[in-house]
């Protein structure tokens, strides 16, 4: 599920094409060349799969080649393309656009100029190395669901309080913020996302009512919440239903996305077992016409 993510680097710089079929191969590759000392990353999504550009310094060209034969044995490699060393920064964000998310949110990168509507609220949201800038369609439907629960939350309990598991970029945990939330935990596994989130919260200038760490729902104790976000692959929800149910408190709800509509079923099952219940979901579908769907579920 990668997007565009890059580390601030300079020097001479290849850019390396390589085809791959799905986004779990994509997000593979994409951890295995970061850690070969890919600088950035650009996804493309085309008709053939998805298009991942790989920044790399050419220093770190043959370790790149070995993950990505690692990584997505049989992907289409391009020869790789050396690029001027003081373009290759500013290539990686060609990808990004502002995301009009609904009439009341706008979500863009602080790269791209975009006036929101009036009324709209505005987020700026860089990758850094994580995942979450509004453009993919799992983010986007996240964000679509806080946007329309925020009346609900609200009547619930005027302090809502979100849990935001897998924060990534902190996207939903900063949108959560805008529309009234009081407290939030975003956490994740990877450490360059949380520091991705904490350096969004501060270009937003969202100081309290947030708490970002590193590492997973075992942290959380037994708290619970009015709303738990959780946009991950599905491989990587389906273990965690069972606990994001438990941090659920009565009438609340779970949005969970990063699912295809033909992945729905199972988790809509694994979550009722949990003990909540299926009360809506939302579908987008993305360029390849793939349909992502975020369901909510509510106890
Ligand atoms: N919330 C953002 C990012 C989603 S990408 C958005 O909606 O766009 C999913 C993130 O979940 C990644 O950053 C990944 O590192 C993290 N992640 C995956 N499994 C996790 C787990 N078990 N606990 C915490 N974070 C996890």
């Amino acid at each position: 599920m990668a997007s565009a993510k890059a580390a601030n680097r300079s020097g001479a710089y290849l850019c390396i094409e390589v085809c791959v079929a799905d986004s779990d191969v994509a997000e593979i590759l994409a951890a295995e060349a970061f850690e070969a000392g890919t600088a950035g990353i650009e996804e493309r999504e085309g008709t053939d799969g998805i298009r991942l550009l790989l920044y790399a310094p050419v220093a770190a060209e043959a370790e790149v080649q070995a993950a990505i034969a690692r990584a997505a044995p049989g992907a289409r490699v391009s020869p790789s393309e050396r690029i001027a060393e003081a373009d290759w920064s500013e290539q990686w964000k060609l990808g990004l656009k502002a995301a009009e998310i609904s009439p009341r949110l706008l979500v863009r990168p602080s790269f791209v100029e975009a006036v929101p509507k009036p009324g709209q609220a505005e987020l700026i949201i860089d990758p850094g190395q994580a995942f979450g800038t509004g453009g993919h369609p799992s983010t986007h439907l996240s964000l679509e669901w806080i946007d329309a629960l925020q009346p609900a939350l609200e009547s619930l309990n005027r302090n809502w309080r979100l849990l935001d598991v897998g924060t990534g970029t902190g996207v939903l945990s900063l949108a959560a913020l805008r529309f009234g939330a009081r407290i939030v935990f975003a956490f994740d596994l990877d450490p360059l996302a949380t520091e991705a989130a904490c350096a969004n919260a501060r270009a937003n200038g969202i100081e309290s009512g947030l708490e970002v760490f590193v590492g997973s729902l075992d942290a959380v104790a037994d708290a619970t919440f009015d709303l738990v976000v959780a946009n991950l692959l599905r491989t990587e929800l389906m273990p965690l239903i069972d606990a994001i149910a438990a941090h659920v408190r009565p009438r609340g709800h779970a949005v969970l996305a990063g699912l295809l509509r033909d992945e729905c079923k199972l988790v809509i099952a694994a979550a009722q077992a949990a003990g909540l219940s299926h009360s809506g979901e939302r579908e987008m579908a993305d360029a390849n016409g793939d349909v992502w769907t975020a369901l909510l579920m509510t106890r």
